[in-house]
């Protein structure tokens, strides 16, 4: 039997799995293994990572022929090379869907943004196929999947949300961008004396400068959504990544619809879900056999 391998290749780690219909079967192989909060690639070389990337996948198929390989990865990719990896700089022009090829070379080999990956996975898992399916991913950035995937850069998570020249905490350094009021990395730059956790804790509890950032982080996100909606029509967003459990749902849905008031483009609604390695890893997959 042939195999459809999906990976899921995250900046903090690896998932590995054997893709069959909407499911992985049998266990997930993670590198690193175990519990580890380090960030295992950030001195890594692009050469080792490849060799480490086709390693694991060899490991996972133990011997049986793969049929296809989707490997889903953060940052801009296009035509199976990494061409921006805000978070792993040195993946930068890495031709990653070269180097499988000449490992796997019968093998049908998809390289694709790790927020597509998980918007395909949802799909899948939800028996949505036939819709328009669309992710916000909140962790270090921010990631913005579709499906189905269409061509194009889609760095929605770089949309601007605001003219206010001081909002400047992106880490692509883009004045106004989305990542710059809910990316990790950029709350940790404003609140220099708060963890995110903490931010949204004393929200919760009347803190009028957390609670000021909080409405102004659930207004960013419903600004993003609503420039897509003019865009793209109206839909379901699911919201995704380790910060989705700072997202107070009610709000955004208020927020969304003072923004958006045309009656065509009425009835988009948000839903937070976790992000387990599986539904990643099926929405590789699946995307790779498509
Ligand atoms: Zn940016």
């Amino acid at each position: 039997m042939r195999h459809v391998i999906g990976v899921r290749a995250a900046t903090d780690g690896l998932a590995v799995g054997v893709v069959d219909g909407k499911r992985v079967t049998g266990p997930i192989r993670r590198y690193p293994e175990g519990e580890s909060r380090s960030d295992p690639f950030v001195q890594m070389p692009a050469e080792s990572y490849g060799d480490l990337l086709r390693r694991e996948i060899e490991q996972t198929a133990a011997g049986t022929e793969i049929a296809a390989i989707g490997v889903g990865m953060p940052g801009i990719i296009r035509n199976g090379v990494i061409e921006e990896s805000p978070n792993l700089e040195q993946m930068k022009g890495l031709n990653l869907h070269a180097l499988l090829s000449a490992a796997f070379p019968a093998t049908a080999i998809l390289i694709l943004n790790d927020a597509d990956a998980l918007a395909a996975g949802i799909a899948a898992t939800r028996d949505e196929l036939g819709k328009v399916i669309r992710v916000w991913t909140l962790g270090a950035g921010l990631g913005f999947g579709r499906y189905p995937r269409i061509d194009g850069i889609w760095e929605a998570g770089h949309c601007v949300v605001t003219l206010d020249p001081k909002e400047r905490f992106c880490g692509c350094g883009g004045l106004g961008h989305l990542e710059g009021i809910l990316g990790h990395r950029a709350m940790r730059l404003r609140f220099m004396d708060l963890e995110p956790e903490e931010i949204f804790q004393q929200a919760m509890e009347g803190d009028e400068r957390c609670r000021s950032f909080a409405n102004l982080w659930h207004r960013a996100l419903a600004g993003a959504t609503a420039s897509s909606i003019h865009l793209d029509g109206p839909g379901k967003f699911y919201v995704s990544g380790p910060n989705a459990k700072f997202v107070e749902t009610g709000l955004l849905h208020v927020f969304l619809h003072e923004m958006v008031k045309m009656s065509t483009l009425q009835g988009s609604y948000f839903e937070v879900i976790p992000t387990p390695d599986e539904i990643a890893i099926i929405g590789a997959g699946v995307n790779a056999v498509a």
